[in-house]
């Protein structure tokens, strides 16, 4: 069943998931996030029943949706666990041997495909020793000894309906206000990547950002070379990840040659006469061949990924920087705006991106993302002591919203990534040729320091956060207030420039200071 289940593009069966992990590598790894089962499930599978012409026995379907759910919340205790170690994939295959995971591989493959890219995506099995499969007391093998064929059949076609929810129409939340449009987004990303680009998008700014990418690592490396503490073999790592550091700014360069987008939607075809639920099934199956493809590295782009999306993400393990179109268009960018405006937004979130790397998480891993620690131990020592710094700057920070309640330890990643953005993009204004810069109508009074500053500032412009503290808690990012206060009263630069008496809330003695 689990074979048939992976012919029809479910790499997600229930029990476990085979897919990438933001990088071209096939994973077999639990569902992180189970969507609680539909309440309208038993409804669906009656009326499933019914249309088939199929006699069936109320109180037997009730059962067997106690029994789906109970199985549900046993498998729900399993997570991505994001620090386990490494194992070797036969390792794994050792751990379910009820289980031919290789066969099942094999059937998320495109029949035609098959045979070209097997081999390369066998070379890049990975596999991490996760509860799901490794704890002693209770693993995916006993639980499927555990259970009777049918109780695990029935598991496993309830799950395809429940999470079929949008194709089959029964789940409220997905069917009530969803346009067409937002569909082919969401599951067809990059078809809207192109007509999107193609219609609507200044391809300039691909290329003012891409220079951006450059100059914001020179400042880095520049950053990491004036460091009065780091020792120079831990410099001489530091600046070799960021020289390595690879980027893709808005989409692959491979798909800007004619026609080379479109033939990656070759293998699927969908007519008009097709039903919603047979198009969505044509689409998953499609992307999870297309996963396979980008796992054999055939195609540059993960077919999963959200490129409409307004975001930039630093890949760790890949020691990657991944900027997506919506974040280079107005009004986060435009090609027409002045430098230094370009360099307070987009440039600070190039360095804070950049900064991912050098964050508590990021100094983990090398220049090709391998985990290794490739500092001294003295080094190592002072920068824990460093972050240690803003973490109780933000513990001690009185939030206009939430008061002195935050806990730092929770953002420290985030709170070291914003002080490497504000440094570098600072250091990138310190460059320019401010009489060749426009200023802005009505801040004529403001020095271009100034307004650098505000521009900076103006990201995080936002009505009262009325959130729960609970919720602010589990947030990774510090609150805005503090990511502009917090981070500002960090900077000589920005006292200087607004002249701010030594000992004052935007200019303390004590300033938290990375490299
Ligand atoms: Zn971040």
């Amino acid at each position: 069943m689990l074979q048939n289940l992976a012919k029809h593009g479910r790499g997600e069966n229930g029990l476990f998931e085979i897919s990438t992990h933001y990088s071209p590598f096939l994973e077999v790894a639990p569902i992180d996030y189970r969507k609680k089962p539909a309440k309208s499930l038993k409804e669906v599978i009656i009326k499933i029943l019914a249309v088939n012409d199929i006699k069936y026995d109320a109180g037997e379907v009730a059962r067997a949706i106690e029994k789906y759910k109970d199985m549900e919340k046993i498998l729900d205790e399993f997570h991505y666990e994001y620090d386990s170690e490494k194992v070797k994939f036969s390792e794994l295959e050792a751990k379910v041997p009820t289980l031919d995971l290789r066969k099942i591989i094999d059937n998320l493959m495109h029949p035609d495909k098959k045979s070209s890219i097997k081999d390369k995506v066998e070379n890049r099995l990975v596999a991490f020793e996760h509860s799901l499969f490794f704890d002693k007391d209770m693993n995916l093998n006993k639980i499927i000894q555990s259970t009777s064929a049918q109780d695990l059949a029935n598991f496993l076609i309830m799950y395809y309906i429940d999470t079929s929810g949008g194709a089959l129409s029964m789940d409220e939340h997905f069917t009530m206000n969803r346009k067409c449009e937002n569909e082919v987004i969401k599951f067809l990303p990059r078809a809207s990547l192109r007509v999107f680009v193609r219609n609507y998008f200044d391809k300039e700014n691909l290329k003012i950002v891409s220079e951006m990418v450059e100059e914001t690592k020179q400042n880095f490396i520049e950053m990491i070379q004036e460091s009065t503490w780091l020792h120079e073999e831990t410099k001489k790592n530091a600046i070799l990840k960021v020289e390595k550091m690879r980027k893709m700014i808005g989409y692959p360069e491979e798909f800007e040659k004619a026609g080379a987008l479109d033939k990656t939607f070759e293998t699927l075809n969908v007519f008009p006469t097709d039903s919603h639920y047979t198009i969505m099934n044509k689409i998953k199956r499609f992307v999870t061949e297309q996963t396979m493809e980008y796992v054999a590295l055939e195609t540059p782009l993960d077919p999963k990924e959200d490129v409409m999306e307004v975001n930039a993400f630093y890949v760790n393990d890949e020691n990657y920087l991944n900027i997506l179109v919506p974040f280079l268009d107005d009004p986060l960018f435009d090609s027409t705006y002045p430098t230094y405006a370009k360099l307070a937004g987009t440039g600070a979130t190039l360095g804070h991106e950049t900064g991912h790397g050098f964050d508590p998480w990021g100094i983990t891993r090398d220049e090709n993302g391998e985990k290794r620690d490739w500092w001294t131990p003295e080094d190592s020592e002072e920068y824990d002591r460093r972050v240690e710094c803003m973490v109780e700057q933000y513990n001690e920070y009185d939030d206009p919203d939430f008061g002195k309640n935050l806990n730092g330890s929770y953002t420290k990643l985030e709170m070291v990534a914003d002080g490497f953005g504000a440094e570098t993009a600072w250091r990138a204004f310190k460059k320019l040729d401010l009489s060749r810069e426009p200023e802005i109508i009505g801040f004529d009074e403001y020095s271009m320091e100034k307004l650098f500053f505000r521009i900076f500032a103006l990201d995080y412009c936002t009505s009262r956060d009325t959130s729960t503290l609970e919720e602010v808690l589990e947030r990774f990012h510090p609150t805005d207030s503090f990511r502009v206060n917090g981070v500002f009263s960090n900077m000589k630069a920005f006292a200087k420039t607004f002249n701010c008496p030594v000992g004052s809330p935007m200019n303390p003695e004590k300033k938290c200071e990375l490299f």
